[in-house]
């Protein structure tokens, strides 16, 4: 089915505009929280009506901004200097601003007879008719007209005036006073009653739609009612709707990718290649993961006077290269890979933020990378992959998933396998490694070493 048309009544649209030329002009997204909140309604075809922030006097101007903010669907309505001075500056944000938030009346405007109290709530009404003069020509039969706001009071009675069957809403993102405080407005009475146009009367809080029925009965005599305000059979309802966020679009912006982390020596025997080749494997074999995970590998520069190594790092950057231009967007590249070593603390960081270690060694005496990785994983429990070719398969073997890296299928396999594995389950390696780790140190190795030899010398002699 079509999607509702909704006419999205606001002072200001949800871009400013700035003029760069005669008939050229450049928008920005503005700030508030109106805009938050309805940029990411999309259930609707909605049209947003408002002044753009500007004075355009010239028709040049204007047609070519009404042109620019149609392809953001705004619809501009000019509003030349004295009307915004007098409505918006006037008006909206000396009088009904600091009142609704119970900061009562500026000084000057305390007696309901001055001039300018009367003159800006004059602006304040030909403002709003004025959108309302925009809305009419814009509108369909069927369309939701909806208003906001405190700046636009009086646009309900304008738009019920010329349409009765214009089906109208407002509503108030500001707290509505106690009826204490909206009776000192000398046109309290006026506002009131324009609103009541409206179908429906929406705040944010029961307390507010209570203030409001309660000024309409005791300022208008009218009846409120548990459904809203009733006057002579017409009913207009009033009720809470309290404003919520675009949630997903803020828990979506905190998702980092994943980051597998490999630290070598550039060494044939670390099975550089083949870990990229599996990587890229998994890639291939997973495009859902493409722009979730990313490869760091930290390639310390070695022998660099020896070909065979000059030329196992020029096939390394070939490869990277490949892969990066082949998964890669304007803004990441899926393997970040760097020719140098890192200090003590930066390398402890990147241990800890890794969610998947990959050791993919096609021999390797022990390999100390791995054991670094998992004492720098209790909080995280990251997974562990590690070549069966490794020393460290033999005590981390029961923690890690042990691969052959000369496989590059079972490899990838064990990517996914890793990027997916239940929190039960890494917890439960790495737990294992942990242990391992800690009561397995360098100072317990050094010291049962040493130790075993003075035994073992002690025993020669004894045997001589
Ligand atoms: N290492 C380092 N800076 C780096 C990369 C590695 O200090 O940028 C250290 C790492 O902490 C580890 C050692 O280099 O202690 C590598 O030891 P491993 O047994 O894993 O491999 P090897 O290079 O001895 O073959």
């Amino acid at each position: 089915p079509p999607k509702q048309r909704l006419l999205v009544v606001a002072n200001r649209l949800p871009v400013s505009a700035v003029r760069q030329g005669v008939d050229t002009w450049q928008l920005e997204i503005s700030v508030g929280g109106l805009v938050s909140a309805l940029l990411g309604v999309k259930e609707f075809d909605a049209r947003w009506i408002g002044w753009a922030g500007v004075n355009v006097q010239d028709e040049i101007g204007q047609k070519a901004l009404t042109k620019a903010l149609a392809e953001k669907r705004c619809i501009p309505v000019f509003l030349d200097e004295d009307i915004v001075h007098q409505y918006y500056n006037g008006y909206c944000n000396n009088i009904l601003w600091p009142l609704f938030h119970y900061l009562g009346l500026p000084q000057e405007d305390r007696l309901a007879t001055t001039r300018s109290f009367q003159s800006q709530f004059d602006a304040y009404k030909k403002a709003n008719q004025m959108f309302a003069d925009v809305v009419n020509s814009h509108y369909e039969d069927g369309d939701v007209v909806w208003c906001h706001d405190y700046h636009l009071m009086f646009l309900p009675k304008c738009l019920k005036e010329r349409n009765n069957k214009m089906k109208v809403g407002w509503f108030l993102h500001t707290p509505f006073p106690s009826s204490e405080i909206h009776r000192m407005l000398p046109s309290r009475s006026e506002l009131l009653r324009s609103v009541l146009a409206a179908d429906l009367v929406g705040f944010h809080t029961y307390d507010y739609a209570r203030h409001f029925v309660s000024a309409c009965t005791r300022i208008l005599g009218l009846e409120g009612t548990p459904e809203g305000v009733e006057d002579q059979g017409k009913l207009t309802r009033v009720a809470a709707f309290p404003i919520g966020i675009d949630s997903d679009r803020f828990i979506r912006a905190l998702e980092l990718p994943q980051v597998m982390l490999g630290v070598d020596r550039l060494d044939m025997i670390k099975g550089i290649p083949q870990k990229i080749l599996a990587f890229e494997e998994f890639l291939e074999e997973n495009p859902e993961w493409r722009d979730k995970v990313v490869l760091l590998q930290i390639a310390v520069p070695t022998r660099t006077d020896v070909p065979e190594y000059q030329k196992l790092t020029s096939q390394v950057h070939e490869i990277v290269g490949r892969i990066n231009g082949r998964f890669g967007t304007l803004t990441t590249v899926p393997i970040h890979h760097l020719d140098r070593s890192l200090d003590f603390h930066a390398l402890c960081a990147l241990y800890a933020v890794t969610d998947v270690a990959l050791v993919t060694s096609v021999r390797d005496g022990m390999n100390l990378v791995s054991y670094e990785f998992v004492a720098c994983q209790d909080s995280k429990k990251g997974v562990l992959i590690l070549s069966e070719f490794a020393g460290a398969a033999q005590s981390l073997g029961a923690g890690a998933i042990l691969i052959n890296p000369w496989n590059i299928s079972e490899v990838a396999q064990s990517i996914y396998y890793a990027l997916n594995m239940p929190a039960e389950e890494r917890e439960k390696r790495h737990h294992h490694n942990f242990t391992h780790v800690t009561s397995h140190t360098s100072q317990e190795w050094a010291a049962t070493f040493v130790s075993e030899l003075n035994d073992t010398i002690v025993e020669a002699q004894l045997r001589t």
